[in-house]
């Protein structure tokens, strides 16, 4: 392999899905000299389509919200919906009733247009990006990363020389992976089948824009509606429940559906447009997530599971601290040292911890008793919304997730009921239960 020059910039990105381009327009809007590697040709598919209304207020920073809103498939979300495998039980939440001010509303987007318009905006302001080129090796001096040795599409390495890396490669995990830092959650082991469709039942009026969560066994569907009609269906379930179905994931996305009357019902003369997808090993969580000259972002820094689609809420809001963080510490000396990253690996932990703790509720029965009928007592609904809306970056963040403790200590005091013969409310007949 041929070695070239050698190339150098201040912000190195390595990713340019939501994570990276938001970095990289913060950091290049800051006048710090910025470069994208980004290793797929864009526009590209990408799971990830629903987003959540508290990341809104960062399309506006980042000057990108019209446009968003402008693309040809983006549909108003107005809440988030479930339903039991059998549609006997069914809840919506809508953003409008989180704690005020509640912002009622987030989109539904595809991620090729999506990405696409972000990416397209990083270079607006002023980042360069190298498309098709894909990094190979982090290098170090000592314990500082000092850049990356990247392919170019010809095949030629290189090396790219940074005062800081934004490691925003997603699943792959660039850094976490070669350095062994990247572990997955043994207990939650989950894979996923999705395609795009055309036909899918539709519910009336606003729910319509929706994203729908609809119970399975070991598992979930989402029903995720963009504005021309087409929907996007997944189904995340247990692995072994997915060895159990089949393995090509077109086999196990039928025989999922098969089982669960309420997705059967809305997809009965549905056709996909897309060959299916697998997606698998998506969650493990990292144990370092910055250090002296990189820090991870979004889903490099780990991630656990999509049931409340928090992804890419987590993905742009940690790479905007990072961005800050970078811009703060290379005006301050002309570096980036781990201590200067640390409100970013703060956040990070908080963030993740928070909604990490709201997934692993879902998949517990007794949670989920009181999630499908939630009374009003305590402000629990807003609490449950609040979190659905990722509303967490906010003062008052303690009152709100206090309420959704209160809900923990419901879903513990059921647990006890049940084994008493005397709920609280009534229980679930089936449920996404895994051991998480
Ligand atoms: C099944 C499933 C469903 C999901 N549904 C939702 C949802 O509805 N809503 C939501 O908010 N989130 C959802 N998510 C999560 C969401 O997809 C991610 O959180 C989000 O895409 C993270 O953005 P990112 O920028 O960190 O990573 P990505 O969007 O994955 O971008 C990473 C980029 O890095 C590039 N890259 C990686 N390695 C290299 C390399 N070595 N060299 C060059 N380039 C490289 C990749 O090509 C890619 O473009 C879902 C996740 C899964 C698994």
């Amino acid at each position: 392999m041929a070695v070239g020059q050698e190339r150098s910039a201040d912000a190195l990105i390595l990713g340019g899905g939501p994570a990276g381009s938001t970095a990289a327009a913060l950091l290049a809007g800051a006048g710090v000299e910025t470069l994208i590697v980004e290793g797929d040709p864009f526009p590209r598919f990408h799971v990830g389509e629903s987003l959540l209304p508290h990341t809104l207020p960062l399309l506006d920073r980042l000057g990108v919200h019209q446009t968003v809103r402008d693309l040809p498939h983006t549909q108003r979300k107005d809440g988030a919906s479930f339903v039991t495998h059998d549609g006997s039980k069914h809840v919506a939440y809508w953003f409008e009733d989180g704690f005020p001010p509640a912002i009622p509303h987030a989109y539904q987007v595809r991620r090729d247009e999506f990405d696409d318009a972000l990416l397209a905006n990083a270079r607006r302001c002023g980042a360069r990006v190298l498309g098709g080129w894909r990094a190979t090796a982090p290098r170090w001096d000592g314990k500082r990363l000092v850049g990356l040795t990247v392919r170019d599409p010809d095949g030629r390495e290189q090396f790219i020389r940074s005062r800081v890396l934004l490691d925003a490669s997603g699943q792959s995990s660039f850094l976490a992976s070669r350095m062994g830092w990247r572990f997955p959650y043994p207990m939650h082991r989950k894979a996923a089948a999705v395609s795009h469709f055309r036909g899918v039942w539709l519910p009336p009026g606003r729910e319509a824009g929706n994203i729908t969560i609809a119970l399975t066994d070991q598992g979930w569907f989402w029903l995720i509606p963009f504005a021309d009609g087409t929907v996007s269906v997944g189904a995340v379930l247990d692995v072994e429940r997915w060895r159990a179905l089949g393995s090509a994931p077109e086999d196990v996305f039928a025989a999922a559906v098969e089982a669960t009357p309420e997705v059967a019902r809305r997809l009965a003369g549905a056709a996909p447009l897309l060959p299916f997808a697998a997606i698998q090993n998506f969650s493990y969580r990292v144990m370092q997530v910055g250090g002296d000259g990189y820090c991870l972002v979004g889903d490099a820094a780990g991630f656990l599971d999509p049931v409340f689609s928090t992804g890419v809420f987590l993905a742009t809001t940690t790479a905007a601290a990072a961005a800050q963080d970078v811009i703060e510490a290379l005006a301050r000396h002309g570096r980036v040292d781990a201590a200067d990253l640390a409100p970013t690996t703060a956040l990070t932990r908080s963030l993740q911890r928070l909604f990490f703790s709201f997934i692993r509720a879902y998949y517990d029965p007794h949670f989920l008793a009181f999630f499908f009928s939630p009374s009003g007592a305590l402000e629990i609904p807003a609490a449950i919304v609040s979190l659905l809306a990722a509303d967490v970056l906010r003062p008052g963040r303690w009152r709100r997730t206090s309420r959704y403790r209160a809900l923990l200590a419901l879903a513990r005091a059921q647990r006890w009921s049940v084994r008493l013969g005397r709920p609280l409310v009534e229980p679930l007949a089936a449920g996404p239960a895994s051991r998480a």
